[in-house]
């Protein structure tokens, strides 16, 4: 099979959404041209610093690898959070990370749970289930990695954090969304960052247009040895989120490219949105930690969960 594209290298890729068969270089390619797309839309390519979050995962390669070839590393800083999971955060893998950063000419800097929240999520975890606390560990999880990329953004003054989610985890997190009416969380979800707190750096995710089996593949092709070791608490994640990701699975199946097409419809719907709802007031503050928090709450969820679980006075 010969390449759709080159006409002349072995083909080794299917891609499913647009029927071509491609060799690796001109797969790459692709992968690599639309991420500088959607990060020219997100006015990426002309900031003075990038933060990437960085997990180790094969998302969080590919986005520092890509992300590289248009963008002076010197304007991407990696951060790697340890949430303080047994048998998951494991040094073995950061310090693999920390290799291929290198060789891309990332800096990488490390933080974790325990000390700048001064608690393990593994600690935080038990203190919630001896109060009999229904939080599931990725509610824990999800709430200070947040807190952590954003203090991590604003400590080397970065213009934006870069996160790995790609085409599949936004697309669920849009359905997700709109199931439960959230227009908030659902406009902010758009290819052109909003601000809703001076206090938070804008995220922005350069991969959102690129397809999870894309990465996979981008990532083995590279030659990449990414973390595989599912983190114990993988049956905590929310369900709905499971369920969602198995009827977008079929839909694709069904009909390749499906997905890409309802991000892209949702991109210009979430325009108009944000012109129709005045969402430029500023979120309000938490009076404990002072991060900003949903609108009509006082206290942040962060502050709330170590709250409830005993683990910060009342
Ligand atoms: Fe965190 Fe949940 Fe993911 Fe584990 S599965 S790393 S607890 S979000
Ligand atoms: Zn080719
Ligand atoms: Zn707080």
């Amino acid at each position: 099979m010969i390449c759709d594209n080159c006409k002349t290298r072995e083909a080794v890729v299917l891609q499913t959404h647009t029927g071509r068969k491609l060799c690796k270089e001109c797969f790459m390619e692709d992968v690599r041209k639309r991420v500088k797309l959607e990060a020219q839309k997100q006015e990426l390519v002309n900031s003075n610093k990038i933060l990437l979050a960085v997990s180790g995962g094969k998302d969080s390669l590919v986005l520092a690898d890509t992300l590289s070839q248009f963008i002076n590393p010197s304007k991407l800083i990696a951060f790697n959070i340890n949430e303080g999971i047994r048998g998951y955060n494991r040094s073995e893998d950061v310090k693999k990370l920390e290799e291929y950063l290198k060789d891309l000419g990332i800096e990488l800097i490390k933080s974790g749970f325990k000390e700048e929240v001064g608690f393990s999520l593994d600690e935080m975890l038990q203190a919630s289930l001896k109060r009999n606390l229904n939080v599931s560990a990725c509610t824990f999880c999800g709430g200070f990695r947040r807190k952590l990329i954003n203090e991590a953004g604003i400590k080397v003054d970065a213009d934006y954090v870069a996160t790995g989610h790609n085409l599949d985890d936004e697309v669920q997190t849009i359905i997700i969304n709109l199931i439960r009416g959230d227009l908030l969380r659902l406009i902010r979800l758009g290819d052109k960052p909003l601000i809703v707190s001076s206090k938070f750096v804008m995220r922005v995710k350069p991969l959102r247009k690129i397809y999870e089996w894309e990465t996979t593949i981008y990532a083995h092709l590279k030659g990449f040895e990414f973390q595989e070791t599912e983190c114990p608490y993988i049956s905590q994640k929310p369900t709905l989120r499971a369920k969602v990701r198995e009827l977008l699975y079929k839909l694709e199946e069904k009909k390749p490219g499906t997905l890409l097409r309802i991000l892209e419809q949702f991109d210009e719907i979430s325009e108009k949105l944000k012109k129709e709802h005045r969402l430029t007031s500023e979120l309000p503050n938490c009076i404990i930690c002072g991060e900003p928090t949903t609108p009509g709450r006082t206290i942040c969820k962060n502050c709330e969960l170590l709250i409830r679980s005993g683990l910060m006075p009342q």
